[in-house]
Formats: structure tokens, sequence, C-alpha cells
């Protein structure tokens, strides 16, 4: 069996997981992928429930099962919570427990969608990309970290260091996924300030002898966040540290439309994938039924590639998202406060791509 957890999380992250575990059940029936479900808690639920945004119980249980599968983590609730034991370190935990190191965003735009871009339909013609985000190293993890009054005045720092090796691993998943792609990956730096980037240049270049088939182009962070505005289709896969793929990947998120369409996945070198959508818990619109979806779906799609090698079914669950965008489906984050465009909810969205997957 193949054992999935489910950490579906705050706000519309258990709305949005019970959509896409649906989505699971009905395509590991379809093309026998022998799944096992179960569920933990992790973000704001988790410290109100177990004193902790993710506790060692869960960690252990990620640690055997095949993939796992996460909504959204926090809330109002937990926002004035000593920083510690916030609802996010669940999330840097678990990626950081299960050796996550790369953070795959897709970013494309659906042809039925192309008007909910803030760019004009032109420039989001044929967008296509894939950030690769490095996501345990960093100035994110690097120490020494934290805030100190000295002689009367407050300061703070933070350290942003990677080693050779963390480097080189991150750059060869980002080749391989360009190899099944155009062949192009764009290594995404500063080094022109930062002897971190001048590091990676370095290496990024050594890895590269062994992917002759890509073309590699550097381009500086800050002309590549011009550049995705003026220029996304130009974009095949990004390779970039914590920070950069932090920033650039909610921008190439923005460009596609909604935060409701973008899922991830993270992977690592332990074997256990972590699956989710790229946006947050939305407290705003939580529990009401319409959250969109499709994000997590898709999410699912990237789990049954990575983790159980199962393209076949991934393609139909992406095919059935276009399908029911194509009928002219729509949830509420995706019109645009168009008046005239009928929206339907969470739950309705999920069984409508069910219908059209069986
Ligand atoms: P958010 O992504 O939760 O919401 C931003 C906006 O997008 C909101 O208006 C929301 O209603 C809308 N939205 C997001 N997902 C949607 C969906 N599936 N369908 C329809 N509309 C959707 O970001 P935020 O408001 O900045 O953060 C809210 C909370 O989520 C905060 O506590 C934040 O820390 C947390 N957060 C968690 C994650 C994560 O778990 N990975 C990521 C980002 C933010």
């Amino acid at each position: 069996m193949n054992r999935i957890l489910l950490l579906p999380g705050d706000g519309i992250g258990p709305e949005v997981v019970r959509e896409a575990r649906a989505v699971l059940e009905l395509v590991s029936r379809r093309f026998d992928l022998k799944l096992e479900f179960e569920e933990a808690l992790i973000g704001g639920s988790a410290i109100d429930a177990e004193e902790t945004p993710l506790s060692d119980a869960t960690v252990a249980r990620a640690r055997e099962c095949q993939a796992v599968l996460l909504g959204a983590v926090g809330g109002p609730k937990w926002d004035d919570m000593p920083v510690d034991i916030r609802p996010e370190k669940g999330l840097l935990r678990i990626r950081k427990e299960l050796g996550l190191f790369a953070n795959l965003r897709p970013a494309s735009v659906f042809p039925a969608l192309a008007a909910a871009s803030s760019l004009r339909p032109e420039i989001v013609d044929g967008i296509d990309l894939l950030v690769v985000r490095e996501l345990t190293g960093g100035i994110y993890f690097g120490e020494p970290r934290g805030r100190a009054t000295v002689e009367g005045t407050r300061e703070a720092r933070n350290t942003m260091v990677y080693d050779e090796h963390e480097v080189a691993r991150i750059t060869r998943v980002a080749f391989e996924a360009a190899q099944g792609r155009r062949q192009h990956l764009t290594h995404v730096h500063k080094a022109n300030v930062l002897d971190v980037s001048q590091l990676w240049m370095d290496v990024v270049e050594e890895v590269a002898r062994d992917f002759p088939d890509v073309e590699l182009a550097h381009q500086l962070v800050d002309s590549c966040a011009m550049l995705l505005v003026r220029e996304p289709a130009r974009f095949d896969v990004i390779v970039t540290g914590n920070l950069f793929g932090d920033i650039l990947s909610d921008e190439a998120a923005m460009i596609t439309g909604s935060l409701g369409m973008l899922p991830s996945a993270s992977l690592g070198e332990g074997g256990v994938g972590l699956f989710e959508p790229v946006h947050g818990s939305a407290p705003d619109i939580a529990g009401q039924d319409v959250a969109n979806p499709l994000a997590t779906i898709l999410s699912v799609a990237m789990l049954c590639e990575h983790s159980l090698g199962a393209s076949e079914a991934a393609r139909a669950i992406e095919a059935a998202v276009t399908g029911v965008l194509e009928d002219g489906h729509r949830t509420g984050d995706l019109v645009l406060g168009d008046e005239n465009v009928e929206t339907i909810g969470c739950t309705e969205m999920g069984e409508r791509v069910r219908e059209k997957l069986s």
C-alpha cells in the first residue's frame, strides 16, 4: 500500500484537502494506485490541540508515508503567538525534517483563464515555467541570527549561507526538470554583490557540464523580476536560492491569474514528497465553501507524478481540471469581481473535476 498523510491545517486547508483527497481516491481506483490515507494536525490547529505547530509524532508518521498532502496553515487567531510556536514553524519544520530541499512551483496559464491575469493577453500567452527553489538552506536558516540591543541600539541579523553540496543538488534537480521540458535553465543570482551568489555561479557552471543538452543562462534577480512581468513566456525552468525563490515564485504565480490555481511539490533525498497549494489559509473565506480547490487538486497531480510514478493519473487530473475550466465553471477567485459570471463553490468544483475524471 502507498500511505498518504493528509495535513489539512487551518482556514480553507481542510476544505480544499477534502476535495483533493476525493480526487485522489477516484484516480487510485481507476489507476490501481493502492492508496491508504491517514490524517494529522499542523499549524494553528496543532497548536490548539497539541501545543506545538507540528508534533514529533506527526513527523514520525510523515516519515513512514509515501507522500504528504498539506492544505495551509495560519490565521489571525495565532498571529500574536511567539515566533517559535507560530503556525508557519510547523511548515518550516516538516520541510526540514523530511529533508525537502527542492521546491517545484509550476506556473502556466490555462487558456480559459488568460483574462484573469493582470498582464495583457499577448504577454500572458504561452507562459509555462517552473521555479525550482532551494528550500532548506540560505538566509531563512543560517546562523547567527536574532535580535539584540547593543549599547541601547536595537539591531537584528540573519545569515545567508550555502555550501557547494546544497547548491549542486538543487541545480541537478533543476537541470533534470529542464531536460523533460524545453531544455532551458535560468540561474537567478545577485553575484554582483553577494559572495553566496558567486559560489552558486561556480557550482551551477560545474553541474552544467553534465547536462550539455540544456541551455543555461544566468540572470540577476532584479532584472529577472522585471522580465517576469515583461516577457514571462521566455522562461522555462528557473533555479535559485530560498530567499529569491520565495519572492520570484509568488511573482510568477500572480502573472498567471489566481493563487487558487497554483500547485507545488517539495522533494528531497529521503523519498517522501510534500505537496501543497501555493496559497495560504485564506481566513477571509474559510468555512464558506467558496475556496478554489484546484491548486490542491493540481498538487495531487504532482503527487501522482513525483511520489507514485503515476504520470498517467497526473495527466488525467490535469486534463479534468482543464476540461472543467473550458466548460466555464469558475470559483469566485477566478472571475475578478465580474458579477455576470455565475460561480460555484469548493465542493461543487471538486465534484465537477471528479465527474470529468469518471
Ligand atoms: P492567502 O493566500 O491565504 O490569501 C490571499 C488572498 O487570496 C485572500 O483574499 C484569499 O481569500 C485568496 N485566496 C487564497 N487562496 C484561495 C483559494 N484557494 N480560493 C479562493 N481564494 C483564495 O494569503 P494571506 O491572506 O497573506 O495569508 C493568510 C494566512 O495564511 C496567514 O496566516 C499566512 O501566514 C498564511 N499563509 C500560509 C501559507 C501556507 O500554509 N503555505 C502560505 C501563505 C500564507
